[in-house]
């Protein structure tokens, strides 16, 4: 039996308001609602994040995501939609996951670039990225 919160979801040991369900992932409702609507979509395969998950799983789960955030947006009657994942960075439920996030208006929810651009060599990003 896995410790895991998500995968107990799975595996039904413990309830979740499932939205969406096929073999290799499942959608349920975020218990926070950071908007009305709030989804997370996750493989059914227990990956710690998004840095892990194999390429064909992720395909899927966004092919998924894809679809119900229209279908939220449509249902919902939302303006659009943020979709996020926390990787190492913010995430306190590791197995990998997918926020959808109807949004409806433009304070409901702050998600801030702070602009960096004069503290940072663009040159010498690149070149560490690439080299
Ligand atoms: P993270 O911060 O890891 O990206 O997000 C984890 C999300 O999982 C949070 O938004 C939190 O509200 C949600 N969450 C944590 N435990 C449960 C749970 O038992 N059931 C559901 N439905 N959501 C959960
Ligand atoms: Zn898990």
């Amino acid at each position: 039996m896995s410790d895991c919160i998500f995968c107990k979801i799975i595996n039904k040991e413990i309830p979740g308001k499932i939205v969406y369900e096929d073999d290799e992932c499942m959608a349920f409702l975020d218990l926070s609602q950071a908007t009305y609507g709030h989804t997370l979509v996750i493989p059914k395969k227990h990956y710690a994040n998004i840095l892990e998950v194999d390429d064909e799983t992720l395909a899927h789960v966004m092919k998924i995501v894809k679809n119900l955030a229209n279908q939220i947006v449509e249902k919902l009657d939302a303006k659009g939609v943020n979709v996020l994942t926390n990787e190492v960075a913010g995430q306190t439920v590791h197995h990998f996951h997918i926020h959808i996030l109807p949004r409806y208006d433009e304070n409901e929810l702050k998600i801030e670039f702070t602009d960096h651009s004069n503290d940072v060599d663009l040159d010498e990003v690149y070149k560490k990225i690439t080299k």
